[in-house]
């Protein structure tokens, strides 16, 4: 029996990995859920899943969830804020904690989790495009177990030997094939991007994902930072890391070798089949997914992408390469400026730009620890909020 904390319990990927805990009752045990302000929707999950603990945003939002809890006679204890994120992602009882937070707000859960030596779930990629080394470093140091959750980071690891040691070329790894869906905006004119709505931008093809996630796949900026979390899960390097857009979502990456084979991992798109395998590993369960019927997709194609139309994946190219603080910087832009194009205070085409002009103005530097690299994070939210007209 493992007893998991699920660090954004009422999120998109908190829902797909509740739904597979929940198939297997005899398997897993909810140790904690948290959630940021969505109470009544956490209170329900409370008192589905019994968890020991629950943890909010705010001391209001705690009040609030006590209430609910006393009502339904459901026994969690209820705490708030980033000190009982980081208390539940590390506790003693806990075996495997998903980290499910969106942005940077799940960076220091995520770090407990890794550093407490914790099988360590990795949906919240924005952690470990901040911290990179840092992150990896206090992984190897605690022993942790670190396993993707981003569908296609979850498909190069199936698709990498099982003993792969983060070196690509002593397993004849060429490159890893980083498939991307394009997102709702793949053929639209790019003159007329400029005028998309928030709902047009989050109508994602393929997925149902959070609000934030959705945008960047509007932009691509979400597959600039898988290029960055593949260089810091398999040690890979940019020049390694090729972007293959893939309309269809039925292959969710592949990774070629030296002697020409092609390795991939094929599926529906729906989130509970990494989380299951990541739950799991090494062992398969059921996760409530059909499996492929391909005479029924018929035909798979594949892209290149335009980096015209989508300059965020350049963005995040050169972030990559520059180093340092300059991803935790990309990141911090890019979360000010999809939250501005959210609450509609700039155009689509603005979030790039702003992006741009902070890399420009903040070049980054070389960091190895977490204090100076929030106050990078801090002062390229300040950076990118000035720019804003
Ligand atoms: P959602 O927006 O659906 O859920 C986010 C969760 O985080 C909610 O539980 C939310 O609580 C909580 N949260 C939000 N802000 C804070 C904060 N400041 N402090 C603490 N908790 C907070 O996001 P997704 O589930 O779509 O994505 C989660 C992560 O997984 C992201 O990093 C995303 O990139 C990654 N991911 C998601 C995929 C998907 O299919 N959705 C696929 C691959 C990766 P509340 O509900 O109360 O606001
Ligand atoms: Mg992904």
């Amino acid at each position: 029996m493992q007893s998991i904390t699920i660090l954004g319990a009422t999120g998109s990927i908190g829902a797909s990995t509740l739904d597979v805990i929940g198939r297997h009752p005899d398997r897993y045990r909810v140790h904690a859920l948290t959630a940021q302000q969505r109470v009544p929707e956490l209170a329900a999950l409370c008192a589905r899943f019994r968890p020991e603990v629950a943890v909010v945003g705010s001391p209001e939002s705690a009040a609030a969830l006590s209430v609910l809890l006393r009502e339904a006679d459901v026994r969690t204890e209820v705490a708030y804020g980033e000190a009982a994120l980081c208390e539940v992602a590390s506790a003693e009882e806990c075996d495997a904690v998903m980290a499910a937070i969106v942005g940077a707000a799940g960076l220091a859960p995520t770090l407990a989790a890794a550093r407490a030596g914790k099988k360590v779930l990795l949906a919240n990629k924005e952690a470990l495009v901040m911290s990179g080394q840092i992150f990896m470093d206090a992984v190897r140091d605690s022993g942790a177990t670190l396993l993707p959750i981003d569908s296609e980071h979850n498909a190069i690891f199936q698709s990498l030997p099982q003993s792969y040691s983060r070196v690509p070329a002593h397993h004849g790894v060429a490159r890893i094939l980083l498939t991307a869906s394009g997102g709702p905006f793949l053929r639209r004119a790019v003159e007329t991007l400029d005028a998309v709505t928030p709902e047009e931008a989050v109508a994602h093809p393929n997925w149902v994902m959070g609000r934030k996630i959705s945008v960047d796949s509007a932009t691509m900026m979400n597959k600039g930072l898988e290029v960055i979390e593949a260089h810091w899960l398999f040690g890979a390097g940019a020049e390694q890391i090729e972007v293959v857009i893939h309309p269809q979502s039925v292959i969710h990456s592949m990774v070629s070798y030296r002697d020409g084979s092609v390795l991939a991992q094929l599926g529906n798109p729906d989130m509970r089949t990494p989380i299951a395998h990541a739950l799991a590993y090494p062992e398969r369960i059921d996760s409530g997914v059909e499996p492929v019927d391909l005479t029924r997709i018929g035909q798979l194609d594949f892209l290149k992408p335009d980096f015209k139309r989508f300059p965020c994946l350049q963005l995040a190219y050169s972030a990559l390469s520059a180093g340092g603080s300059a991803p935790a910087i990309l990141n911090a832009a890019n979360e000010v400026a999809v939250q501005a194009f959210l609450d509609r205070r700039i155009g689509f085409r603005m979030i790039d730009q702003l992006i741009a002009g902070v890399l420009e103005r903040m070049p980054g530097a070389a960091l190895d620890d977490i204090g100076s690299l929030l106050d990078e994070d801090r002062r390229a939210r300040e950076t990118a909020q000035s720019l804003i007209p």
